[in-house]
């Protein structure tokens, strides 16, 4: 009999695991349908001893001093600052949206005064912002929109920005200096031995059992449990009872190549052409020496696995839907992005799964003084 069965071995599933094997002593089963452990965030070396993550690149970063140092527990760090690149124009240019993107593609001498106001004359103020197109136009125009995002956009959602809700476009800051560093955050870096081993580490606890290959409709017959922990999707739970929610599919293409460096830049991102949405070379990474070096091409699809909760009102009313569904579904907690139908990082996702794990320690706390 295990106290918690756990569906999924990514962040969401494996943190709690740990957590609930070495604070609170309880027996664990974590399953996983993949053959492996890590969830998305899994990496592996490929034939070439390059090592890839499988999923598409998963760079770490946070704000989170606690976040941060609890998974400093499992792994030392490599110091990391993520670089992107956009094809526009014939140009490889900054982005986010930087001094430098704007001189280079304009041809331009601005100061960062000067880019404020020549922003501030180019921006289309709209009264109410809703979607995604009234984000970036609202703050870049539209020239800069058309190069930048709406191309970039369509292909990743396969929905045109004013279809998308304002929070998805909300990520992409612009910068008036020239700081070309993805993420601002914190903290920013990546596992020292990768991902993978990071999770090894975590799961490497004898309360801990873990079963992959194994879906948990296979599975839930076969063994006693207590409580269910589920980070898969939360409408494939509920066997689709209100229909399903949207997720936005990745196929990834990934390549190997005879010379030591590919490309200028960690991810170039081809907004408007070609069918896929972006390079990733490996090495920029991981910082591995290699005399090889390993890309992937992400090709987003409707149809697939399901990587990216789609952020629009009339999903989001759906999944209230299912989430009162699992409010009176006792014993059964969903979390991750999948469980609770977030487009939450890494990051995000250990710090839910660290909520919820307080929660159920206050569950256990409050059950053990009623029956003292
Ligand atoms: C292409 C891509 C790039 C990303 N890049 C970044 C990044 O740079 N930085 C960042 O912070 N975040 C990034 N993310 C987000 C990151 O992947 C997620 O935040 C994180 O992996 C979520 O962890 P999770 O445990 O919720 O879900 P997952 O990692 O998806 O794990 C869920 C697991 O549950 C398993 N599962 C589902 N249903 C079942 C079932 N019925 N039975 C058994 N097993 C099941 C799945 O196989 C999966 O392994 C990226 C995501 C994608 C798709």
């Amino acid at each position: 009999m295990f106290d918690y069965l756990i569906v999924g071995a990514g962040f969401a599933g494996s943190v709690l695991a740990e957590r609930l094997a070495s604070v609170q002593n309880k027996k664990v089963l974590l399953i996983d349908r993949r053959a492996h452990i890590g969830g998305n965030a899994y990496d592996c070396h490929n034939e070439h001893g390059i090592l890839i993550h499988r999923y598409g690149p998963h760079i770490f970063h946070t704000n989170s001093a606690e976040i941060f140092n609890y998974l400093s527990r499992f792994t030392e760090w490599r110091q990391y600052q993520h670089r992107v690149r956009a094809m526009v124009d014939g140009r490889l240019l900054p982005i986010p949206i930087n001094l430098d993107t704007v001189n280079e593609l304009y041809g331009l001498h601005l100061t960062p005064d000067g880019m404020k106001e020549y922003l501030a004359s180019i921006a289309e103020k709209c009264e109410h912002v809703r979607t995604s197109e009234d984000v970036v136009v609202g703050s870049v125009g539209r020239d800069l929109y058309e190069k930048f995002f709406r191309g970039y956009t369509r292909k990743q959602w396969g929905l045109d920005p004013s279809e998308l809700d304002a929070q998805v476009t909300a990520r992409v800051p612009v910068r008036f200096n020239r700081d070309d560093r993805y993420f601002t955050d914190t903290y920013q870096a990546m596992p020292a031995r990768g991902f993978t081993h990071m999770f090894e580490n975590m799961l490497d606890h004898p309360n801990i059992k873990i079963l992959l290959n194994a879906d948990y409709r296979e599975v839930r017959d076969e063994v006693s449990f207590d409580q269910l922990i589920f980070t898969g999707p939360i409408d494939e739970y509920f066997d689709y009872t209100f229909g399903r929610l949207p997720y936005r599919c990745l196929e990834f293409k990934h390549e190997t190549h005879h010379r030591p460096v590919f490309q200028p830049a960690p991810v170039v991102n081809y907004p408007n052409e070609y069918a896929y949405t972006r390079v990733t070379e490996f090495k920029y990474l991981t910082g591995q020496d290699h005399p090889l070096t390993s890309v992937v091409y992400e090709f987003p699809k409707s149809e697939g696995d399901p990587y990216y909760p789609i952020p629009r009102a009339d999903n989001a009313a759906l999944y209230k839907r299912y989430q009162a569904l699992a409010a009176n579904t006792p014993g059964v907690h969903f979390v991750g992005r999948l469980g609770t139908y977030r487009y939450y990082n890494m990051d995000q996702v250990v710090g839910q799964a660290l909520t919820v794990f307080s929660r159920l320690a206050q569950t256990t706390r409050a059950e053990a003084l009623a029956s003292a």
